[in-house]
């Protein structure tokens, strides 16, 4: 059994400890459940959208050109927030992570899937 944290988009695993209350769990962990989505986090996520939504032809976006554009020259402090709003739209089926470019550190690509344009 396997769910995707609603704050940082990563998967996670039954364990025993969530056993009376699986159903009702949402987060990875303590961490992701004290920074619960803010305002902010919907803005990072509209802003990808509109992005994406630009571009014409529809092409591959690297996260780091979004972190870069949107936060400038201190990004790099950003990212991971950046990167966990790309993981939480793509669990909502609204873009697609590449898999095949996954493997370069601390980012990825993703195409915003065709419906939502
Ligand atoms: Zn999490």
């Amino acid at each position: 059994m396997e769910k995707n944290c609603i704050s940082c988009g990563l998967s996670f695993s039954f364990r025993k400890k969530f056993e009376k209350n699986w159903d009702e769990i949402k987060y990875c962990s303590k961490k992701c459940k004290k920074n619960k989505l803010e305002k902010s986090d919907k803005e990072i996520e509209a802003f990808i959208l509109e992005f994406a939504k630009g571009l014409y032809p529809p092409k591959a976006i690297q996260a780091r050109t979004i972190s870069r554009t949107y936060f400038g020259v201190h990004w790099k402090k950003f990212h991971q927030r950046v990167l966990a709003a790309i993981r939480r739209l793509s669990h909502r089926n609204i873009l697609m992570i590449h898999p095949y470019k996954k493997i370069l550190k601390q980012d990825i690509f993703f195409e915003i899937l065709k419906d939502e344009v």
